[in-house]
């Protein structure tokens, strides 16, 4: 009798996205014709740069010629994507990583999941708390998580809260965890941490022989100095950290997908016996196995995006974005709305007023101004009474959703 991993069992029923179309279809069939604005799933909606385009309307009419044609390519990426990553993610901020360090992939959401595949099943796992659901979900589908108490905490997950309280500055978990999940800028509060915040994760990761798994999917977003843009700023880091990066928000490619991850050769973990074993030979031996690669034409759109004129065409979508939040940052205010995020981040963060729980303030934004925004607690325990909203609509409709706020009796 085949049996099936009961750790999905354990797992909420609905992905929180799912939840929120649930509830927003129900909407739609009890008004048909209600104008209601998505402020709600954190998907881009600007179209891909130019460059971009071209990049694959060459790379298809190059797979349409025998001399150029391009089947199976190399496991880790092409060389003249890893190559340009490298250069101008890494190099240009004093960081220096080798061809073999940096893995290409469809995106940091399958590589956040999948490398619970090379880690064991009983490390304990840090969050931060509210946490992108990611994290959380495949920790429980690899065993890890132990059970779901009535405050909507993992057993065997340490949370670390990431409220106003603390400034949104995870402190260091009170008791030993081996795997810590950091997302800067992050989602879904659209906060930062500054160079010597993340330091102190460094040092404790490099002291204790914990891991760090650093999502940096928003890195593009950063606008502000003293804000790190990858975890390799941080000396030491390359003995403690992996680094996830996305073009799904950098350049709008959440439909083309591609990503990457970087993995130096420095990070490793013990065996039962003590012994250390790289985790760039391992993952590398699991995406050669399990991983089909990303298509030529997408990875030639990628290149693309290095290109001076992809640089300043993807730069105009992340501006416009990042103008959406500021407005949408400066009307909350003036509700006198207390607010966070939306400065590096294309995230706003915001607390929901008299106490209301955030299903509850989901249901009357819906409801009272035809606006979808994502409740906090769909996060975790401490994004209760806290909403996100995105800034990645139209310019258009993010100032309707405004307007609609301020004629907003809460
Ligand atoms: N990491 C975070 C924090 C995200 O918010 C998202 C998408 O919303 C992802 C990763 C997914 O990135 P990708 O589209 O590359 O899978």
């Amino acid at each position: 009798m085949a049996l099936v991993n009961e750790n999905y069992l354990k797992l909420n029923g609905r992905y929180l996205f799912s939840e929120i179309a649930r509830k927003v279809d129900i909407y739609k069939t009890n008004h048909p014709k209600a104008d209601l604005i998505s402020m709600g799933i954190g998907d881009v909606t600007r179209p891909l740069a130019k460059s971009v385009i071209d990049a694959m309307h060459k790379a298809v009419d190059e797979m349409s010629i025998s001399d150029t044609f391009r089947g199976y390519g190399p496991d880790q990426g092409y060389s003249f994507l890893i190559e340009k990553i490298i250069e101008s993610d890494f190099e240009q901020r004093g960081i220096y990583l080798s061809k073999e360090e940096v893995f290409v992939s469809d995106g940091c959401k399958s590589d956040m999941g999948n490398i619970g595949d090379i880690i064991a099943h009983d490390n304990v796992v840090a969050v931060t708390d509210p946490v992108y659901p990611v994290y959380v979900d495949t920790n429980v589908m690899g065993g890890r998580s132990g059970f779901l108490n009535e405050n909507g905490e993992w057993s065997n997950i340490v949370y670390i809260p990431c409220t106003a309280e603390n400034n949104f500055i995870p402190s260091l978990p009170c008791k030993p965890v081996d795997i810590i999940y950091l997302c800067f800028p992050n989602n879904p509060t659209g906060t930062t941490l500054t160079i010597n915040e993340l330091k102190k994760w460094v040092d404790y990761a490099l002291n204790t022989g914990a891991l760090i798994f650093f999502d940096a999917a928003y890195e593009a977003f950063i606008t502000e100095k003293e804000v790190p843009h990858s975890i390799y700023e941080i000396q030491g880091a390359r003995q403690c950290a992996i680094e996830f990066r996305s073009f799904s928000k950098t350049a709008g490619f959440t439909g083309l997908r591609c990503g990457y991850t970087v993995i130096p050769k420095d990070v490793t973990a013990k065996t039962r016996s003590g012994e250390r074993i790289s985790l760039n030979a391992l993952w590398n031996r699991r995406q050669t196995t399990k991983f089909n690669g990303v298509s030529y034409i997408t990875q030639r759109a990628a290149e693309a995006v290095y290109s001076s004129e992809g640089r300043a065409q993807c730069f105009e979508n992340i501006a416009y974005y990042l103008e959406n939040a500021s407005i949408v940052r400066k009307n909350l205010l003036q509700m006198g709305l207390t607010v966070f995020g939306g400065v590096n981040a294309p995230y706003i963060w915001f607390k929901t007023p008299k106490g209301i729980d955030s299903w509850t303030f989901f249901d009357r934004m819906l409801s009272e101004t035809n606006v979808i925004g994502t409740p906090g607690v769909g996060f975790g325990p401490s994004g209760e009474g806290y909403v996100r909203l995105t800034a990645f609509g139209s310019r258009e409709n993010t100032l309707k959703a405004m307007k609609r706020f301020q004629d907003w009796k809460l």
